[in-house]
């Protein structure tokens, strides 16, 4: 293997593993509203689509229908 397809091989791996940890994140999280309390998963392109900073989304809630940040929780 040259220098090129090992660069190639790391990249693929760190985007792998970077989709992983989204996906792996995304089915674990729950969050709550941030107006009303309501607890809800968003749907994955909300997710994905969604501006984040840590412990906290921009998603729109299913149950007041208000576009806040959301916090992050854990799934019980
Ligand atoms: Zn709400």
């Amino acid at each position: 293997m040259n220098k090129k397809v090992i660069g190639g091989v790391i990249a693929g791996i760190a985007v792998v593993s970077a989709v992983a940890a989204t996906y792996l994140d995304y089915t674990s999280a729950t969050y709550e509203c941030h107006e009303c309390g309501a607890m809800h998963k968003p749907t994955l392109g909300a997710y994905l689509m969604g501006a984040h900073i840590p412990g906290k989304r921009l998603l729109k809630c299913p149950h007041c229908g208000n576009r806040n940040w959301h916090y992050k929780a854990i799934e019980v």
